[in-house]
């Protein structure tokens, strides 16, 4: 995307990382296109995930109903390039065969560790979710496949959750002399706001939610509003990719739908002009 004249070009970064949630601030975008992005991340990367289970064995306490849910909930490594996800969601290709095989010879928990690739590597990056227990002289094998898909077909197959877009706020202050008054700092149920040296200032914008409780609490001194072209773009990863890949997969497939609507605008002009 290139940027019209006296316009800010598009540009992406990381306000915070904090275990495997992110925060990015995304500029110079209109609303729709910060939630395209997001929408692609949550429901167009495709990845790996558990999609059909035959059990050869279960003389566990457990339905198979129930095992097969929970296999299938596991975020299993999805080690593709970003053009590569792309590539599987035009057209799913990839498929992994695992075999979950367990005999327990005393009371145990089965956990998501126990889940290998044909090369013997775990299949999780969270080895430590407890499958079922087990107790002494029971045994279960499953024959599994992991499948591409997307959460548009089902959560399991999300890159990401709990994934939001909100414009970045935008709090004036007409007066910031206040002197001990601290009316609509004990408003903000945040703690966006704070007095420094008796001045009002807005020590944590990104903790704002845009609640409008400090402008009802001092009308005509305090403004809240939020920038147009300004989003804080929040998520948690899953565990099947990493941010980066799953963030550049979601634009590669948004970039890719696009330039194939192009080329066909492009195809229908050339026979407009050649009627
Ligand atoms: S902006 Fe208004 S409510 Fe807030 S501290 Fe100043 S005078 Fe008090
Ligand atoms: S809009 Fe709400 S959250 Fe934001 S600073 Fe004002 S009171 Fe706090």
């Amino acid at each position: 995307m290139t940027a019209s004249a006296g316009q800010k070009a598009p540009s992406l970064s990381v306000i915070s990382k904090q275990g495997t949630e992110y925060k990015l601030l995304i500029d110079g975008v209109s609303v729709a296109l910060a939630n395209s992005i997001r929408r692609a991340l949550v429901a167009y990367v495709p990845t790996l995930a558990i999609d059909e289970a035959l059990f050869a064995e279960n003389n566990t306490s457990f339905y198979r109903e129930y095992i097969a849910h929970r296999l299938s909930l596991i975020p299993i490594k999805t080690d593709l390039s970003y053009e590569e996800l792309a590539d599987n969601f035009f057209e799913p290709k990839r498929e992994v065969s695992m075999v979950l095989d367990v005999k327990s010879d005393g009371n145990m928990t089965v956990y998501a560790s126990e889940l290998k690739f044909p090369d013997g590597q775990v299949a999780t990056t969270h080895p430590k979710i407890p499958i079922i227990s087990m107790v002494k002289g029971q045994s279960l094998r499953v024959e599994l496949t992991a499948r591409m898909g997307t959460g548009r077909q089902h959560a399991k197959w999300q890159p990401v959750s709990a994934a939001t877009s909100i414009n970045y706020p935008m709090i004036n202050i007409m007066n910031e002399s206040c002197g001990d008054c601290k009316k609509c700092v004990d408003a903000c149920p945040t703690g966006a706001l704070g007095l420094v040296d008796g001045k009002l200032k807005v020590i944590d914008p990104l903790a704002c939610t845009l609640c409008e409780a400090c402008e009802e609490a001092c009308p005509g001194v305090l403004e809240v509003k939020s920038y147009p072209n300004r989003f804080v773009l929040s998520f948690e990863v899953n565990g099947q990719l990493d941010a980066r890949t799953a963030l550049m997969a979601a634009l590669e497939i948004l970039n890719r739908g696009l330039r194939s609507i192009l080329s066909q605008l492009e195809v229908l002009a050339y026979e407009k002009k050649s009627d």
